[in-house]
């Protein structure tokens, strides 16, 4: 499996799976002209695609949704509550490009080609926010970001990933101190908001919930006002040295950014 994130962040969130065989996009939040420019970045022309996936209904993940679906004619895999409010969101060219829906739900397994695929639920501010995994040929990748909180079946979810792409979405003293208005600070900060530098470290520190197995770990949708790329690395960096040596991980951090594509990963 490939995977390569074109976008990570509050103004845009598209990645782009594939095998061989099957090439999905999880969200559609960059317009036409950007999406295809990533593209071009990492070398990809995609002549078609097998699905889009939605995890929720915010712009930075679903605001390029009808220009996708007019360049690509993917089916559409989201849950009922998603596809409500996306049509309530979206413009009309939505609703006329859709051809095939396929209703998705937490909890659930399918597939798409030779990919395997589970959604989870996600505590946030959504109608019906998901995470997925992926799996082919015993590789696993995990996608999750957009979450207040790490309730313990997400932290199942992601354990055996290969690919963990997480969300560290900002600094607890930055976002306190920075431009947010305070009912904003209070969104981000609660159990359906985002997940902080912080949470993260506790996660990664504790072999009870990471697990340590993967070859890569993607910090994602890293707030521009209330965060920076090297603090997030920083603190990654950190707890991941608190682990027990019997528990280290030996892995790759990356961070992804908003602005340019991370390399893509070959697993
Ligand atoms: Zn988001
Ligand atoms: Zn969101």
């Amino acid at each position: 499996m490939r995977v390569s994130i074109l976008a990570s962040g509050s103004s845009g969130n598209i990645t782009l799976l594939e095998t061989e065989r099957t090439r999905l996009l999880v969200d559609a939040g960059l317009g036409k002209r950007e999406t295809l420019a990533r593209l071009a970045a990492i070398e990809r022309d995609l002549d078609r695609l097998d699905g889009i996936l939605i995890t929720h209904e915010h712009t930075d993940h679903c605001g390029g949704l009808p220009q996708a679906l007019g360049l690509w004619k993917a089916p559409l895999y989201v849950t009922e509550p998603t596809l409500g409010a996306l049509r309530r969101i979206l413009p009309d060219t939505f609703g006329k490009r859709l051809n095939r829906v396929e209703s998705i739900q937490a909890g659930q397994c399918f597939s798409i080609g030779d990919i395997e695929i589970h959604a989870f639920a996600l505590p946030h501010d959504a109608a019906d926010p998901i995470g997925f995994t992926f799996r082919t040929n015993g590789t696993k990748v995990a996608i999750c970001t957009d979450l207040g909180y790490m309730p313990n079946h997400v932290k199942l979810h992601l354990r055996e990933t290969d690919c963990l792409i997480l969300e560290s979405n900002h600094d607890l003293d930055m976002l306190k101190v920075g431009p947010y208005p305070w009912v904003v600070k209070q969104r981000v900060l609660s159990r359906t908001g985002h997940l902080s530098n912080h949470a993260v470290s506790e996660f990664l520190a504790d072999p009870e919930g990471f697990d340590s197995r993967a070859r890569y770990l993607v910090l994602a949708h890293i707030s521009q006002e209330n965060n920076n790329p090297d603090l997030v690395r920083l603190s990654a960096e950190e707890a991941l040295r608190r682990r027990p040596a019997e528990a280290a991980f030996t892995g790759e951090v990356l961070i992804a950014s908003q602005h340019i594509p991370l390399k893509p990963l070959d697993l």
